[in-house]
């Protein structure tokens, strides 16, 4: 082509004309192009001129770095009809990739026709184009259009889908290469094997191993080692021993990955095995091995191991990096020592190591739910030194922080400061206005969102629904919860269900609650554990049992009984709801239990007055290696007390301080108070609260008021009352009882400068209330009730059962209860309860389960007792201090409540 004369109507162009000064220009503007070609002349020549001219041009302003020019012009190229060599195409694209430019990208990609012929090349370059400037969607889509690929074009697919961590996607186009008739080289399979083990596909990770060694690559030291990384992160620790045991070879790579593995399942004592092999086969641990170990004992909960490791890694002469520190840091702040992990992150800018985004942001994450503003905004201000200000990841930390903390201001300046806001900086700022109850505030901040260019998400509208339905606004809530999917186009998830059986369960909403249950049933939403933990704690009570029944048949359908908390929860819910032999069935059936297992059932058998089976699962839980805490210690010393063993639950209590290291708080204290008080050592009760080493509250000295109240020990009685009325002066029902006990001993009431309440005030605390459940229906009874159909048979039948019991009344030594006398306020109501349940309703019930609001008054108490025995049925009632089980005459309280 050299040689050519080119047809120009302006200045004759050089034969090298990009070495020019000042080049000739295209126009972007396709009108009117300065080099006009003559019409007669012979088309094919002058295409084939244009195009070299063309190319030279291009190439000139790509090189110049003037690309936005150079795709403008293209217009102009395309309109004239003329043509782009490949190579010119492959660079435009280069460029765009270099200049990271999408929007460059785009245009360019629109004017691929200039190209005579679309080959492979060029269009693997676009896919690598659209991939690299945060396009994948479009990446594939060039990549799925392409009706031939090489090698270049999987490779560039299967990177990009790499890069952005769509490891499904990796092993997916990986089985189409190979329908393809295209293997992997030893660059690829490492790639795939990468994802294999990110999503824990082992047995395409054991294809890719049998493929590898057919097509001899298993010598390749990088493919080997992904091999090993596969069987290592999937937890197959067997095989990938195996495999590694037989690694010729080995490098530190390799080392690194089985150590990785076994720490990955929690071995870490095997994990310090191959540690100590590694040096002996010759190969020192380097920072990164050390890393592993070091993140593997804070994950596993003990930082002071993983201390111990950094100390030894010095020892060695291994200066710890930022992420040695940021995993220190982390790991100190998930064991709530955030104070430690405070002061390290100052060593850690002492020895000199600059923290990166990650150290921020796990610093600040670590101080919002302790609440800890101080620490979070020494966090803040370090971030702005280090140049983090903007940085999204960060910021949304300390929105985060600074909306558990109630400082929306302080959350909403950095909100404003963060320049590229993803969906969680908006999620979080929502989310801050609506706990603090602004949801005004967050709706705007909605609107505003639904205007960016960050889409609402589910959680965006979860967030809003549960911030509306916390506010008390259940009418907007449900109106977001039934436009999510027709405005929103968001598909609801058990979350935004959640969100309402939440919100209705925190306004006191139970029945709601669970018809919300129901309704995503029959929608067929599954329910998730999150659903059946917040329901749970709602029916934890005796006329709730059939409730916590309906939950539980759920939980089953679900498959979720092998969710230890669900499982846990379900536990203490039927135990609370008077069905402990179920609690008890759910242990047993339990493959894994933790701490809060056996606490849970222990308590749960404390509950029922069984003080043998909780102390035999004590026993248990010690053999089976759980050691017993706090709460452990607080049923024992109760099942001890419960079993009128005194200096049992005395010992329990000093092996608790000494064996245990466990301090005393008013739970135990107050279980020890009743210890003593049931089995009338009340002169030693008096000695221990006054020796308590914490303040007495309000349930310890009711507990000696009791003490004092059972054994008929009017002093006692008098000495706690005053206290409790010192505590609590407004009280209705102590004032009574003082004044009734003064009246006892002969005291004038004038000696106590009583503050009277409210007569409305009192009313509403001394009337008696009870709940029952008959047929799916609750029904209720207050004092002297006169309204339920069929009241006089009731009444009558109460009065001859009345007259049927005989002998002497324990509490008859010191009267006075919580409740008015009958005399004054009319049949208790549990009575009344009790007849409806037996007689009042068609079909008698065998098991009467009633919630009272109130203590039970020692008249109620006897003759709960003798119906169970005259009538064969067992009686659960719970009052306001315990859960009395009446059956065969006997209560499970052992007539001390
Ligand atoms: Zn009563
Ligand atoms: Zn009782």
């Amino acid at each position: 082509m050299e040689g050519l004369i080119i047809v120009c109507n302006s200045t004759p162009l050089s034969a090298t004309p990009f070495e020019r000064e000042t080049p000739f220009e295209f126009s972007s503007k396709p009108l009117k192009p300065k080099i006009s070609f003559n019409k007669t002349h012979d088309p094919v020549v002058s295409i084939k001129l244009d195009s070299r001219v063309t190319d030279a041009h291009l190439n000139y302003l790509c090189k110049n770095g003037r690309l936005e020019e150079a795709i403008a012009a293209l217009d102009s190229i395309a309109q004239r009809g003329s043509k782009v060599r490949p190579h010119t195409f492959a660079r435009l694209i280069q460029s765009c990739i270099d200049a990271n430019s999408i929007h460059l990208g785009r245009k360019l990609h629109k004017h691929i026709g200039l190209l005579s012929e679309i080959d492979p090349f060029t269009e693997t370059k676009l896919v690598s184009m659209y991939a690299k400037c945060g396009s994948l969607d479009d990446a594939r889509m060039v990549f799925d259009g392409m009706r031939q690929r090489n090698l270049y074009t999987w490779s560039a697919m299967i990177g990009a889908c790499s890069r952005e961590r769509r490891w499904r996607e990796v092993i997916g186009l990986f089985f189409s290469m190979m329908e393809d008739g295209f293997v992997p080289d030893d660059f690829l399979f490492p790639k795939i094997l990468q994802a294999c083990g990110n999503c824990g596909d082992v047995e395409t990770g054991k294809l890719i191993h049998s493929i590898v060694i057919r097509s001899g690559l298993s010598c390749e030291n990088r493919v080997s080692n992904s091999i090993l990384a596969v069987y290592a992160k999937c937890g197959r620790l067997t095989s990938a021993r195996r495999f590694f045991e037989k690694m010729e070879g080995k490098d530190k790579v390799s080392w690194n990955s089985i150590i990785s593995g076994y720490c990955l399942k929690g071995e870490i004592e095997e994990a310090r095995q191959v540690f100590y092999l590694m040096r002996k086969d010759g190969i020192e641990p380097s920072l990164v091995t050390w890393n592993i170990l070091m993140t593997s004992y804070n994950q596993l909960g003990n930082c002071e191991l993983a201390m111990e490791v950094i100390k030894e890694m010095k020892s060695f002469g291994i200066t710890p990096d930022v992420i040695t520190w940021t995993s220190m840091i982390a790991g100190l702040a998930q064991n709530n020592r955030t104070t430690q992990a405070l002061e390290l992150f100052t060593e850690m800018l002492l020895a000199g190591v600059e923290p990166n985004g990650i150290t921020l942001t796990t610093a600040i994450s670590a101080c919002a739910p302790l609440k800890a503003l101080r620490e979070g905004m020494e966090f803040h201000s370090v971030a702005v030194k280090m140049g983090y200000a903007e940085d999204v990841l960060v910021g949304n930390s300390l929105i985060d922080m600074y909306s558990k903390c109630g400082k929306l201001e302080a959350a909403q300046e950095v909100f404003d400061t963060i320049l590229e806001k993803d969906v969680y900086t908006w999620n979080s700022m929502i989310g801050g206005y609506c706990q603090a109850g602004y949801c005004g505030k967050a709706h705007d901040l909605f609107m505003n969102m639904q205007g960016s260019n960050v889409a609402p998400n589910v959680i965006t509208w979860n967030v809003m629904i549960m911030g509306y339905m916390l506010s008390g606004a259940e009418d907007q809530a449900m109106d977001l919860f039934d436009r999510m999917e027709k405005d929103g186009n968001i598909k609801r998830d058990a979350a935004s269900w959640n969100s309402l059986i939440a919100g209705y369960l925190q306004n006191g909403q139970k029945n709601k609650a669970l018809e919300i249950f129901r309704k995503m049933q029959s929608l067929f939403v599954r329910p998730n554990s999150v659903t059946i933990l917040s329901l749970l704690p709602a029916c934890e009570n005796l006329v709730a049992a059939k409730k916590v029944k309906e939950i539980h048949g759920c939980v089953l359908r679900r498959n979720l009984e092998s969710d230890l908390s669900v499982a846990n929860s379900l536990i203490d819910s039927y135990a609370k709801s008077g069905n402990i032999i179920h609690s008890r069935n759910i242990f047993d059936r339990m493959s894994t239990k933790d701490i809060i297992t056996w606490n849970t059932l222990i308590a749960g058998f404390v509950l029922h007055g069984c003080s043998r089976a909780a102390l035999d699962l004590f026993d248990q839980m010690k053999k089976a290696g759980f050691k017993p805490n706090r709460g452990t210690f607080v049923s024992i010393i109760s099942a001890w007390g419960l079993a009128g063993m005194v200096d049992e639950g005395k010992r329990v209590f000093s092996s608790m301080i000494e064996d245990y290291y466990v301090l005393p708080c008013m739970e135990h204290c107050l279980a020890m108070v009743n210890l003593l008080g049931r089995s009338g050592r009340l002169e030693e009760a008096i000695e221990f609260v006054e020796n308590m080493p914490i303040e007495p509250d309000f349930s310890v000295w009711s507990a000696l008021l009791t003490a004092g109240r059972f054994h008929g020990n009017s002093r006692l009685a008098v000495y706690a009352g005053e206290r409790l009325l010192q505590l609590k002066p407004g009280n209705a029902s102590i004032q009574r009882f003082v004044l009734q006990t003064y009246a006892l001993c002969g005291i004038s009431e004038d000696s106590l400068n009583l503050r009277m309440p409210g007569k409305g005030n009192e009313t509403k605390e001394s009337t008696g209330w009870s709940w029952i459940e008959v047929k799916n229906m609750v029904h209720d009874f207050v004092a002297g009730d006169q309204s339920k159909p069929n009241s006089g048979i009731l009444y009558s039948w109460i009065r001859s059962i009345a007259g049927q019991i005989w002998g002497p009344d324990p509490h008859d030594g010191l009267c006075i209860e919580e409740e008015e006398k009958e005399e004054i306020c009319g049949v208790h109501s549990e009575k009344l309860a009790i007849a409806f349940a037996l007689i009042g309703s068609p079909q008698a019930s065998q098991s009467i389960r009633i919630v009272k609001n109130l203590k039970i008054c020692g008249d109620c108490h006897r003759m709960a007792k003798f119906i169970s025995k005259i009538y064969r049925c067992e009686i659960y009632l719970s009052d306001s201090a315990c859960l009395h089980h009446f059956k065969g005459g006997h209560c499970s309280c052992r007539d001390y409540w």
